[in-house]
């Protein structure tokens, strides 16, 4: 085993400080980006990390650097009780940050937990305004409750409101100026995120379906000639802007097109307790066995400087893609 690190990094020398946790891969839509229509099989419930265990290795990470973490799914509030594994990960000693990626659906019922155990800010995905097409993309006639979910999460003050929008060739890409008249009128941060390569889809598929952000760019400039280039952190994932007058920001992600590797400080950790310490890489390493034999906080930190050791110096979907492709859907490994 790796010898036990004082602080968490890969063998490039990146720190790792951001945890991406997924709490189920269970789901309440059936994106077509994400997941087939027919679904994925579920993994048992028993094979699922419990509370305890999720907070046992937060703990471990924290004591070694990490900083920041981020519940995610699957749809983090289909499982039970979401905003009291918040609460416990919000207090342990370390972690400045606790924040979710939700689809919406549960957010009208949850959103005022979630608040009350720590959580300030809340990444929601919508790909469309339009209902029809929300049935469509997302398989479910969920848009009014998805909305009801962004209205309520502003109510109770979350800030900023990140809302994720995978533009597709054909499907959505029309949108881009709806999304930004948005951005207008309400405190929102909109980001274009590029379609990834991720669970079955052919490359065939994936090539005439993805848009790059560099496309995104362009249309919003055109469509804004004085659009501000906003000042980014530099390990900010997204480039954001401004139009001219609006309450909320516009931006891209583009895992695709401009890596973002040399900045990268994340780790994964899947529902059924597996590290993922890169999302276009297929590599994933078995925590769930030793947390269930009993292991001690130095040995959960040995296993993840071991799985990080593996954690590539750049991501390559494409050439994934070429090989075959990824072994998990985006909804089994936590997006
Ligand atoms: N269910 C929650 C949601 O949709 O926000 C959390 C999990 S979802 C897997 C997390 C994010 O991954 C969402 O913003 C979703 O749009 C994004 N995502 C899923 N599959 C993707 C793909 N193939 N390419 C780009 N983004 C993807
Ligand atoms: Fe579910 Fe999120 Fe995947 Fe959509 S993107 S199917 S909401 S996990």
């Amino acid at each position: 085993m790796t010898p036990l690190p004082l602080a968490l990094s890969d063998s490039f020398g990146r720190r790792i400080e951001y945890l991406r946790i997924s709490l189920t891969d269970r789901c309440n839509l059936r994106c077509v980006y994400c997941m087939p229509a027919e679904g994925v099989p579920y993994e048992e419930l028993d094979n699922v990390l419990s509370f305890d265990e999720i907070e046992q290795v937060v703990r471990a990470l924290a004591s070694a650097g990490l900083k920041k973490v981020r519940l995610t799914g699957g749809e983090p509030l289909v499982r039970k009780n979401t905003p009291e594994l918040a609460a416990r990960l919000t207090a342990i000693p370390g972690i400045q940050e606790v924040t979710l990626t939700s689809n919406g659906i549960l957010l009208a019922r949850d959103a005022q937990a979630l608040w009350d155990a720590g959580i300030r800010r809340v990444n929601i995905s919508m790909d469309t305004l339009q209902e029809e097409r929300f049935v469509k993309l997302a398989r479910r006639e969920e848009f009014a409750r998805a909305w009801q979910g962004l209205e309520t999460a502003l109510a109770v003050g979350f800030s900023p409101i990140k809302l994720n929008c995978v533009l597709m060739r054909s499907i959505n890409d029309d949108e881009i100026e709806a999304f930004g008249h948005l951005t207008i009128e309400r405190p929102i941060s909109v980001r274009f995120l590029e379609y990834m390569p991720i669970g079955q889809v052919s490359n065939a598929q994936w090539r005439a379906q993805y848009v790059s952000n560099e496309e995104a760019v362009a249309t919003l400039k055109n469509l804004w000639p004085n659009l501000e280039t906003l000042n980014d952190s530099p390990e900010s994932t997204s480039r954001n802007f401004k139009i001219p007058g609006a309450l909320g920001t516009v931006g891209v992600i583009n895992p695709i097109s401009h890596k973002f590797c040399d900045g990268c400080n994340r780790l994964r950790l899947t529902a059924n307790g597996k590290l993922v310490p890169c999302l276009a890489d297929n590599f994933e390493y078995d925590l769930m066995a030793p947390l269930r034999a009993g292991c001690t906080e130095s040995e959960i930190l040995a296993h993840a400087a071991t799985a990080l050791s593996h954690k590539p110096i750049q991501s390559d979907f494409e050439g994934r893609l070429a090989r075959g492709g990824s072994l998990r859907t985006m909804s089994q490994i936590g997006g």
